[in-house]
């Protein structure tokens, strides 16, 4: 294990040489619980537990087993049985997955390599509760690769490659998780994760907040070991901030979600390609001279409008912001109120995070055939509810794909009811996910090995040098070559060589 004074360096392939410090009652499930017996458990799974998440697609048929995991024996080819997947038998299937995945996952990789002397998480044990998908299965061996033990339950009922999962309890690890699991499975395999005879979390990698609930809630004393907490969404992150509130967050926590790097990814760049892959997949359009209307010209905003510009459609935006406004007008978009254009758009798509942005007016005065969809994050952009009505009829012509038609014959194409377009309808690149993945990787190491005293019983975010790491991890893909600071330059600037290059306030 790192010393607390130890340092991690880091030479780049790119050129830079980043210099980063790093320091050093059980549950009864033997009988299945009643229905009532089940809510009693806790509450309920968080949303983002049973959101759909349509990367996850399965490779294998394993739909004639209906058998529940839970009742049956596996073992892998090393005779472990501590895992719990739907078939260990498609383990070969889920490694291919894992290896396409790498491909994509430069990052780690490199981190894999450059920990082959040191290993910054050796002792740590770390429970994980996220997606379970090959890019998933990447972060997880390396994190074996830097020292850690893993236990790992998906933070989705739904999102769970079962082929994946099988692959990774083959090489070892202990997985509980498998696609379609009941409320009452998922806190089986949350269980299954944290009460083991012998083996005690340190770390706690969450997504969503159902695992760090689960230990609050029923083994409330792992928290004397555990050096900190790193999560991934907006909803647990939300639920950290709201614990510091209370004063009732026992370890410091690291919210990755709100980085620099990876808001980017999240919302420009991934919002940018999944635009068109989700209208794509939907409608098979061509985007070529459509009119299409933009609500919000925000980070996701910015995205869809560029994607669109550049197959030669016509983009209108509407901002409430005059400082966004003016960027649209700056970037070549005609600013509009959409009450000027909705006669006229092929194509509606809202992301604000904002409601009611399209009203029931808006969708009575839309054309024939028009498009109408969501970007952003919640399903209230659009009064979907309001097309509710005995005079409109809905026809659902493909999955998430909805006809609602008025009497006089018109209809409008309503994509996911107006839930997000992109996770309900596209893929989300694993390149974007390998920022994150880095990113979590990163926390993990920085909490683990952080003297005491660095960080105190709150929310942070990831020190802006790790979030330029991270960037600076993925550059070799691109053969880009950065410019280094000279020393005369840094002095001029007032800058380390080594970053930090931007103070937090800066706006990328
Ligand atoms: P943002 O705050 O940068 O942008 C939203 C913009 O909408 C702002 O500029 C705001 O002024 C504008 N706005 C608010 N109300 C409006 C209205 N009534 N009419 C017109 N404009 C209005 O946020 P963002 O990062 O662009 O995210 C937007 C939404 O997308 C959020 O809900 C976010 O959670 C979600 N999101 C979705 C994805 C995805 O993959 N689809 C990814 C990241 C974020």
């Amino acid at each position: 294990m790192l010393s607390s004074k130890k340092k991690y360096i880091v030479n780049g392939n790119s050129g830079i040489k980043a210099q980063i410090q790093f320091a050093d009652q059980k549950q009864e499930f033997n009988k299945r619980p009643t229905k009532l017996g089940r809510r009693s458990l806790s509450r309920s799974i968080s949303q983002s537990s049973t959101d759909s998440y349509s990367s996850a697609a399965s490779y294998t048929d394993s739909s004639d087993d209906e058998t529940s995991p839970r009742d049956k024996q596996q073992k892998n080819s090393k005779g472990s049985s501590d895992f719990c997947v739907k078939n260990i038998k498609q383990a070969e299937f889920g490694r291919r997955e894992i290896e396409i995945a790498e491909q994509e996952m430069p990052a780690l990789m490199a981190l894999r390599k450059r920990a082959q002397g040191e290993k910054p998480l050796a002792g740590a044990k770390i429970v994980g509760c996220t997606h379970i998908t090959a890019q998933t299965a990447v972060l997880m061996e390396t994190l074996g690769a830097l020292g850690a033990q893993c236990r790992w339950a998906a933070c989705n009922i739904y999102s769970t490659l079962n082929e994946v999962a099988a692959a990774l309890a083959e090489s070892g690890f202990p997985v509980f998780a498998w696609k379609g699991e009941s409320e009452d499975d998922f806190w089986w395999c949350i269980d299954r994760c944290v009460n083991v005879e012998g083996w005690q979390p340190n770390m706690i990698l969450d997504d969503g907040g159902d695992l760090t609930h689960w230990i609050y809630k029923k083994y409330p004393n792992m928290f004397k070991k555990i050096k900190g907490i790193v999560e991934e969404s907006v909803t647990g992150v939300h639920r950290l901030y709201q614990l510091s509130k209370a004063g009732k967050l026992c370890v410091p926590a690291m919210n990755v979600n709100d980085s620099v790097t990876k808001q980017k990814f999240d919302n420009l760049y991934c919002c940018r390609e999944s635009i068109l892959d989700g209208l794509k997949r939907t409608t098979d359009m061509m985007f070529g001279g459509k009119q299409v209307v933009v609500c919000g010209y925000g980070e996701v905003g910015k995205g869809c409008c560029a994607a669109l510009k550049a197959m030669g459609s016509i983009v209108y935006v509407t901002e409430i912001d005059p400082i966004c406004a003016l960027q649209a007008c700056m970037d070549g978009f005609r600013l509009v109120k959409l009450n000027e254009v909705i006669r006229q758009v092929d194509i509606v798509i809202t992301c604000t995070g904002n409601k009611n942005v399209v009203t029931r007016e808006h969708l009575d005065r839309m054309k024939n055939s028009c498009i109408v969809c969501n970007m952003g994050h919640s399903n209230t952009e659009i009064d979907v509810a309001s097309l509710r009505t005995p005079e409109l009829t809905w026809e659902r012509v493909r999955s998430q794909v909805d006809h609602v038609i008025w009497p006089d014959g018109k209809r409008i194409v309503l994509l996911a009811e107006g839930r997000l377009l992109n996770l309900s309808c596209s893929t989300v690149p694993t390149f974007v996910l390998s920022i994150t993945a880095t990113t979590q990787a990163l926390a993990l190491i920085e909490l683990y090995n952080a003297p005491e005293g660095r960080y105190k019983q709150d929310v942070y975010l990831l020190p802006k040098k790790m979030d330029e790491y991270v960037a600076s991890l993925h550059l070799p893909t691109f053969d880009a070559h950065l410019t280094e600071l000279t020393d005369e330059q840094a002095k001029y600037l007032g800058l380390n060589k080594n970053g930090p290059f931007k103070p937090n306030y800066y706006r990328y």
